[in-house]
């Protein structure tokens, strides 16, 4: 695969997680974005994470990488050439400071190794992709399931929303929202993101 471009992410696609962290349910999709620098993979190594920000929460995420330049009426499926799954890290106790002054959220959301991927694999088709969850195994207990099904922007709203405010092209990618189950992460965990039964990456936690 050539190399990624641009790094999108949906924030708060999904109630159930929205309410979790006492966010109103958001009525435009809530973009943001990571420096490319973010990006490590969950390859069966190890991932160092800052020790000394406060908790860091892992969020699970489905992927799609855009295969051509965006063009009126493109449709979800003629775009997305591949998908993954990933890890959206956020610095949940910077975060809520950002948020609380009205900042951006870039030092909570673009700290190197935020954003994890494992392998992209073909991208089935938006249709077919709502037959299967994705999940995130830590220490080998389920910690979140989800479903695209249960996206408040779907995939076709959210790269309308891309092309039209920020631009979208070949080579880039949107982390599409996390489910509820979000959580800390601690030192030496072990983390296995699934795609129905097929692990698709696996990564093993170290805070410095
Ligand atoms: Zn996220």
């Amino acid at each position: 695969m050539e190399s990624i471009k641009n790094i999108y992410c949906i924030g708060r696609n999904y109630a159930l997680h929205a309410k979790e962290l006492n966010n109103e349910v958001p009525t435009s999709p809530l973009l943001f974005s990571k420096p490319t620098h973010s990006i490590a993979h969950a390859n069966g190594g190890t991932i160092s994470l800052p020790a000394d920000r406060g908790r860091i929460h892992f969020e699970a995420e489905l992927v799609i990488h855009i295969g051509e330049d965006y063009y009126e009426g493109a449709k979800a499926d003629d775009l997305i050439d591949q998908m993954a799954l990933g890890i959206d890290f956020t610095l949940r106790d910077v975060q809520d400071k950002l948020k609380e002054k009205g900042k951006p959220w870039l030092l909570a959301k673009g700290f190197p190794q935020s954003a994890v991927l494992t392998n992209f694999i073909p991208f089935p088709g938006v249709e077919a992709s709502k037959e299967k969850d994705f999940s995130l195994q830590i220490n080998e207990k389920v910690v979140q399931t989800g479903n695209i099904r249960d996206c408040i922007f779907d995939f076709q709203t959210i790269i309308d929303y891309c092309a039209e405010n920020v631009g979208l092209g070949i080579g880039d990618i949107i982390f599409t929202g996390t489910p509820n189950g979000v959580g800390e992460t601690i030192d030496g965990d072990r983390f296995v993101l699934q795609w129905g039964d097929e692990a698709l990456g696996t990564c093993r936690i170290a805070k410095k």
